[in-house]
């Protein structure tokens, strides 16, 4: 008798558990989404143990568990019901044409699908390359944009170092993911356009959305994770003023609704305290300081439920 796989022991557990109304997550096993992945997990709060060889992880605090795949692999898990949940680059759903639901980007794994040429070569369209050989791990959303240009390029399916194959000779250019731009440099590549652009995103199989119970417990995840999110996106600011010099603060700090006014032992003096937004979170200080605002404190939040 032939012992079955570790993997095919797991998967079958997975079906036991549904059964016992707990959620399945796929994520990452090991690469670049694997570790925030991790970290949003724990920052909302999961308690579970995740090391090396692992194949599923139980919560201990919520009625979820974690397998561990290869992440093309995902979609497809989430798109059979094998999962409910599955935590993927965007650019996947382009390739793996299945049906599962975006339900929530998640703010990582940023990066774009672009089409790039040799340093030195005479390319500087796409259009140019409609008749030439793509090399790309992506052969899906290659030949998608291809056809829309009105082209359909030889495509040369790589799994991995797809960056050296134009100067190997066996492509004349590659369509790859690129989140800086580096290694297309190191590779002495040249980007000429972008096919696609694409995060981390948690996908839902529609079934498991449909049903009360499941619904229900992804309901209190999407809540978790966007608490993280929008602590994230805010600053935590106090700060003493006089008195006068609220209405000019006033206008800096719109806070959530409004800045909280404390008085303070010193006359003529108040204490501030609002939520700030990140992103012209200096811009906004200078102007604190302007208005007349001393002794300012910031802090980070850590979740924010609006
Ligand atoms: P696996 O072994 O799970 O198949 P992989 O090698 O296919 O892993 P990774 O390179 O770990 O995949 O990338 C996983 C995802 O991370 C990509 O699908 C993409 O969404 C995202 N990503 C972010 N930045 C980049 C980048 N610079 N290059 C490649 N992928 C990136
Ligand atoms: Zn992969």
């Amino acid at each position: 008798m032939i012992a079955p796989s570790a993997t095919n022991q797991s998967i079958r557990g997975l079906a036991t558990l549904a059964e016992s109304g707990r959620l399945r997550l796929a994520i990452q096993k090991s690469g670049r989404l694997t570790d925030p992945t991790l970290s949003l997990l724990k920052n909302i709060g999961l308690d579970f143990e995740s090391y090396g060889q692992r194949l599923i992880s139980h919560c201990d605090n919520f009625p979820l568990s974690i397998l561990y795949s290869r992440d093309d692999d995902i979609p497809g898990l989430v798109g059979r019901g094998t999962v409910d949940l599955g935590v993927v680059g965007r650019n996947l759903l382009y390739e793996e044409d299945q049906p599962v639901e975006e339900i929530l980007p998640l703010g990582f794994g940023q990066c774009s699908l672009v089409v790039a040429v040799l340093r030195e070569s005479h390319y500087t369209d796409p259009r140019e390359l409609i008749a030439s050989r793509i090399a790309t791990s992506y052969p899906v959303s290659v030949r998608r944009y291809f056809a829309d240009l009105g082209g359909e390029p030889e495509i040369v399916r790589l799994k991995g170092s797809v960056e050296v194959a134009p100067a190997l000779g066996s492509a004349d250019a590659i369509a790859d993911l690129s989140a800086t731009g580096s290694s297309l440099i190191l590779n002495d590549l040249r980007p000429i356009s972008t096919i696609l652009k694409s995060e981390a995103v948690l996908i839902a199989n529609p079934a498991a959305l449909a049903d009360r119970e499941r619904r229900e417990h992804i309901d209190r995840l999407l809540l978790r994770i966007r608490a993280v999110q929008a602590a994230r996106r805010y600053k935590y600011v106090m700060m003493n003023a006089p008195v006068d010099a609220l209405p000019a603060i006033r206008r800096v700090l719109p806070g959530l609704k409004a800045p909280t006014i404390i008085p303070l032992d010193h006359e003529g003096f108040v204490a501030v305290h609002a939520a700030i937004r990140e992103d012209i979170f200096w811009e906004s200080v200078e102007r604190l300081k302007e208005a007349g605002a001393t002794e300012i404190l910031v802090s980070s939040l850590e979740k924010l439920l609006l």
